[in-house]
């Protein structure tokens, strides 16, 4: 692989010292479960965040499943989510066996379009799960007053956007919750799965903290039926150190956006490929670079050829995947997230890159065009 989509090592080799150290401390104190440590990095978050509160859980998609569990989101709810998206935005609606309701995204952004929200909301809605694509924050202004206006709790997916910011408030927020995760593939990547929930509301705290272990509040009492899902001391500890280098590491994430989009007007490709947009007033962290292209299958497989890195997020809606069909959605239902299935490419943008590489990147882009 010349470019590889993700190169978590040439990363760890940067901070190798502070790891192993934060790694070694945890094993020197055997105490694995919950404790200062994950007290401390929830404290460090929620500063960085600018949220009172924040919860470790075991994954971004347990951090989504607790919030509508602290909802009580139940059989006969509806929860309001988009189909462009990783799966467990909506599987965990359907875990609690209530209705995922999708609504279709913007093709510009990616994320919720707001104005088809509120022909969506029935008496049985309970939540809006807005997620913020790739990096981006949703319209949450739009999505907030509608779902205030219905009296609608709204539940961020932030998976994908840590550090990044509208209007000057962090992603995750905003809502009554925001969701994060670890995936080491995050911004914020543990070394393992991890997720976190940010709240700005004292009951939802408490009630989270006694629902990722089993629902009690003291040991053998239990006043809610919860999960195991606690975040690991030892990803804590690694967070910890790793959330010190977070905004640089986001800065060049946007740094080699920037450069992307030079590199490809330089090319003249932008009549071939749809450069991913950042909206006024958004701080984009760019979790992914997507671009829409032409001849995008085609364009794939000659970078495989090529060994240039790249995925498709995501290939199939998530209101076409064969487990949601009891749902009923059919082909042509969500268009724009269909078209945009067809057309997305995520391109190479850790912030480890070299300018070398992304030249590459985009003259193979080019070599490709010239042919087809
Ligand atoms: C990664 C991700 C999740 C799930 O996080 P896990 O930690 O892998 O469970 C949920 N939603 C989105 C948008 C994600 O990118």
């Amino acid at each position: 692989m010349k470019v590889p989509l993700l190169d978590l090592k040439v990363q760890f080799k940067e901070i190798r010292t502070e790891v192993l150290s934060a790694i070694e401390g945890v094993c020197d104190d055997q105490s694995f479960i919950l404790g200062q440590r994950v007290a401390d990095f929830e404290e460090d978050i929620a500063r960085y965040l600018g949220c009172r509160y924040a919860v470790g859980v075991a994954s971004g998609s347990d951090a989504l499943l607790l919030s509508l569990m602290a909802l009580d989101v139940k059989p006969g709810d509806e929860v309001i989510t988009v189909p462009f998206t990783f799966f467990s935005t909506a599987s965990v609606v359907s875990r609690l066996h209530a209705t995922p309701v999708f609504v279709d995204i913007q093709a510009d952004t990616f994320n919720i379009d707001p104005e088809q929200i509120e022909k969506k909301i029935t008496p049985r809605t309970k939540a809006i799960i807005p997620v913020h694509l790739f990096g981006q924050c949703a319209d949450m202004e739009k999505i907030l007053d509608v779902a205030n206006q219905h009296g609608v709790r709204v539940i961020e997916d932030a998976c994908q956007a840590i550090g990044a910011a509208q209007n000057g408030h962090k992603a995750g927020t905003l809502g009554y919750s925001g969701c994060f995760s670890f995936f080491p593939s995050k911004n914020l990547g543990g070394v393992g799965d991890g997720g976190l929930i940010a709240t700005n509301d004292e009951a939802l705290r408490e009630l989270l903290l006694a629902l990722r272990v089993h629902g009690s509040r003291s040991d053998y009492h239990h006043d809610h039926i919860g999960l195991n899902s606690r975040l690991d001391a030892m990803e804590a500890a690694v967070l910890r150190v790793k959330l010190q280098h977070l905004n640089t590491w986001n800065e060049k994430r946007a740094k080699n956006a920037a450069d992307y989009e030079r590199l490809f007007a330089e090319a003249g490709l932008l009549n071939r490929v749809t450069l991913p947009r950042t909206v006024p007033g958004n701080v984009h962290v760019f979790n992914q670079y997507t671009i829409r292209a032409k001849k995008r299958d085609q364009l794939m497989g000659y970078l495989k050829e090529q060994g240039i890195g790249h995925k498709m997020y995501y290939p199939v809606p998530l209101h076409l995947q064969e487990c949601f069909q009891p749902l009923g959605y059919q082909k042509g239902d969500l268009p724009v997230s269909e078209r945009m299935a067809t057309e997305v490419l995520s391109l190479p943008i850790y912030p480890e890159l070299s300018e070398a590489q992304m030249g590459l990147v985009v003259e193979t882009i080019k070599d490709f065009y010239i042919n087809h």
